[in-house]
């Protein structure tokens, strides 16, 4: 094994202690193998060279080549600019710079050859280029790249740190040069052979320095080809495991308590989705194996009643069940909830949560134990070992990003035998995907909203607008309606992000005075408790407006609440917009969701606003969102509500890579389930170290 790609970034030229150490915190890059296995986003043709008399207005980005003939600042302070001239034998252009602007003083060389690549701008009859990239030309000559150059995605605070595209670049580069012959290849000699794939060698050194088109492309494929192929066989191994020992409670019968509720007590028709699914329930539960389902349905589209009639088909069976949720303030929402579906039957419930005071807890411990609850709901109190429940047979899991594997393996603990598990999520991920995605669940789908919904009306809005907004929501509080006000916080820029909260807060109680009014504010940074009182307080009715960060983001139920206002709207991924829509919209009342902005956007902004105000479709949303975002993303998967990381494939675009490496993965363990012949052991132990590193695929299972 060859120990260069475990070593620390600090050593590397062109990075050091401090860089290393930012590259850890914003890109998660730690080590040689993270740095070489960050694959570039883009790549760019750089074989043409314009003159600079070639250069016309309406070309988008050029590459020139030129010497810097003069330097100097304009300006004072935080206006302070840096202007040199570019000259070539055809002519000349400006280039500025408005950061940055001592570093790139001290750095750049006069009368050097430079190549320059940037959009130029025309300014009176002059062109310039604001913040080009500059490259000395003797270090482009020497460096193994072609005409083909790759770009790197970095994060704002990283480009702050002058860590760019070309520093990770250079840095890549540097550590191919020297060790490119160590990198160890990851894929059987059978597979390369048989599906032509390019070594692992060759493959890393063309996805960052490509010799030419086509072997960029072979080196993707083969990049992409191994990404996938190792997620697929993972969650098949898993799936294949799982199936040899899943013995399940058996739920043959229907009985009374579900006929009771279901023809006496059910408030509405189920929808037809909410019907199939229960069906394809009550199928698994009957089955004699062990369920392991994902209901994914759209904010709001009533997954919490299917999850009871399936707790109450387990009561028919004679076993208890148990709901757990994120929060304290979901567990007491779902328990407030079937408390008053199952009021007028025999089902008993009861809730858990860190604050169910000690001596209640004894006598619910014992009910647990005798079998007089059914339904316990909760929130990870539900987990410690004091709870035992007579006989556990099957679990609902809520919004299940923030559950851990470790976590539910403790519940199955509680048993000699797994309970039927159901995991409930809004997260969209578009339906094709989700079988591949989550080919070790089997997965239910509500794509249907209950009847009578008035679609929330999506408006787009600009700062500058505001005051219109607030005798809007004036008149939505005269009519007894609640609002949401939304901040983005991003770790990067907590301060200024806490600063905004703060000062929104303080200018809508001015527009909102008490005791008229009553305003709330909820952040990260309050304690868990604080934070429950004050939810408390608008989730009660106390107050009409909520300011917050995005802690409400997650399944809270305020059906009184008719707007949801968001502030810098154009901060948040398409995915997180749509889940703080789905917080208006649950009463009967006309919802409204207004999203704010300043007027200069970005093109994908733009597209995000767009796409919200056209449709109310989560599913839609989630194709858009996947599509907007490049494989390069940094939040991306992880928002997304995809249990791994994706380095270079990307999951709407490569579904059919993902089809043929899915097969290719189920030939070889149908040949060899354990991966036990000497030809697979190589598959084996990169299985295994994937499995230790970074794919967390079993979040969900
Ligand atoms: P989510 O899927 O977001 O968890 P919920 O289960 O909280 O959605 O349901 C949202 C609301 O829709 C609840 O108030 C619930 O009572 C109501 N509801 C669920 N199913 C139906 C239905 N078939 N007809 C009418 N209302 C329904
Ligand atoms: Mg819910």
């Amino acid at each position: 094994m060859s120990n260069f790609l475990e070593n620390s970034l600090q050593y590397i030229k062109g990075i050091g202690p401090k860089r290393a150490k930012l590259l850890a915190e914003e890109l998660n890059i730690l080590s040689v193998k993270d740095l070489i296995e960050y694959f570039p986003y883009k790549h760019e043709d750089r074989s043409t060279f314009y003159k600079i008399n070639e250069i016309a207005s309406s070309q988008a980005y050029i590459q020139t080549k030129g010497i810097i003939t003069s330097m100097h600042t304009v300006g004072e302070g935080r206006k302070k600019r840096l202007v040199a001239e570019l000259r070539d034998e055809t002519g000349s252009l400006e280039l500025v710079w408005f950061k940055g602007v001592s570093w790139q003083q001290k750095n750049l060389k006069l009368n050097k050859p430079y190549v320059v690549y940037g959009k130029p701008a025309l300014f009176g009859s002059h062109y310039n280029i604001a913040h080009p990239e500059m490259e000395l030309l003797t270090q482009t000559k020497k460096k193994m790249t072609g005409a083909l150059q790759a770009y790197y995605n970095t994060t704002e605070k990283l480009k702050q740190h002058y860590v760019n595209s070309k520093i990770l670049s250079d840095a890549i580069g540097g550590i191919l040069q020297e060790h490119y012959k160590e990198i160890p290849e990851t894929l059987p000699t059978y597979l390369l052979e048989k599906y032509r794939l390019m070594g692992r060698q060759q493959a890393i050194m063309n996805i960052h320095f490509p010799e030419n088109i086509k072997k960029l492309n072979q080196a993707t494929y083969r990049l992409k080809f191994e990404e996938l192929f190792y997620i697929q066989l993972g969650i098949l191994k898993d799936k294949f495991e799982q199936s040899q020992d899943t013995i399940g409670y058996p739920f043959p019968k229907v009985g009374n308590y579900l006929n009771d509720f279901y023809h006496n007590h059910l408030p509405f028709d189920l929808t037809n989705a909410q019907k199939r699914v229960l069906k394809e329930i009550r199928k698994d539960l009957g089955s004699g194996r062990q369920m392991n389902r994902l209901l994914q349905g759209d904010v709001g589209s009533g997954k919490t009643i299917v999850a009871l009639l399936a707790m109450l088909i387990a009561a028919d069976n004679g076993y208890q069940s148990c709901l757990m949720a994120p929060t304290e303030i979901l567990a007491t929402q779902h328990y407030e909830g079937l408390s008053e579906y199952l009021r007028e039957t025999n089902i008993n419930v009861a809730l858990l949560t860190g604050s169910t005071k000690k001596k209640d807890r004894k006598v619910l411990h014992e009910k647990l134990q005798d079998g007089s609850i059914h339904i316990l709901i909760g929130t990870h109190a539900l987990l410690e070992d004091v709870v035992q429940f007579k006989n556990l047979g099957f679990t609902v899991i809520d919004e299940q990003h923030r559950f851990g594997v470790a976590q539910r393996s403790k519940l199955w603990n509680k048993n000699h035998r797994a309970p039927h598990v159901l995991v409930m999520s809004a997260t969209p991920i578009p339906r094709t995907l989700a079988m591949t995605v989550y080919g070790d669940l089997d997965v239910s789908v509500i794509d249907e909203l209950p009847p009578g919904r008035k679609p929330i009306e999506t408006k787009h809005i600009f700062d500058k607008n505001r005051n219109k907004l607030y005798q809007f929501i004036q008149k939505e509080i005269e009519k007894g309606r609640q609002i949401y006000v939304v901040y983005p916080m991003i770790k990067e820029s907590e301060k200024l992000d806490y600063e905004n909260l703060e000062s929104g807060f303080e200018t809508l109680s001015k527009v909102f005075p008490a005791p008229k009014y009553q305003l709330t504010m909820v952040h990260g940074q309050m304690k868990a408790a604080e934070k429950e009182t004050a939810m408390q307080e608008f989730v009660s009715g106390k107050s009409q407006i909520l300011v917050a960060t995005t802690v409400i983001e997650v399944g809270v139920n305020v059906p009184n609440a008719s707007m949801m206002l968001i502030e810098s709207a154009d901060r948040f991924g398409l995915s997180q917009l749509h889940q703080l829509r789905g917080r208006v919209g649950r009463g009967s009342e006309q919802s409204y969701c207004i999203l704010i902005t300043s007027y200069k956007l970005s093109n994908d902004s733009r597209t995000r606003m767009e796409t919200m105000v056209q449709t109310n479709d989560g599913f839609e949303i989630a194709e858009v969102d996947m599509k907007l975002r490049g494989p390069g993303d940094i939040h991306g998967t992880q928002q997304s509500g995809v249990p791994f990381n994706l380095k270079i494939a990307h999951l709407t675009k490569d579904t059919a890579i993902m089809q043929y490496v899915r097969e290719i993965a189920l030939k070889i363990l149908s040949k060899d389930s354990e991966l036990k012949l000497p030809e697979n052991a190589l598959i084996q132990k990169q299985l295994r170290l994937q499995k230790l590193q970074n794919v967390d695929w079993s979040m969900i299972s």
